[in-house]
């Protein structure tokens, strides 16, 4: 069998559930260390930091 549901979702229940999914923005924080806006547990994309710990080396371009 493969990973289709066996019995049609009634109209209902595809309104109900999951209702309130796209309510919810992703979850913006401050930067502790540069002060710029991130994703809530995810590595700062302007300086690498995540839980004040350099974690992702940002390469500058230097040539
Ligand atoms: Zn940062």
């Amino acid at each position: 069998m493969g990973p289709l549901p066996k019995r049609k979702l009634s109209k209902t229940s595809k309104r109900t559930r999951r209702n309130h999914d796209k309510l919810s923005l992703p979850h913006l924080v401050l930067c502790e260390n540069c002060g710029s806006y991130r994703l809530a547990h995810h590595v700062c994309k302007e300086c690498g930091y995540y839980q004040n710990e350099a974690v992702v080396e940002i390469k500058k371009r230097e040539d």
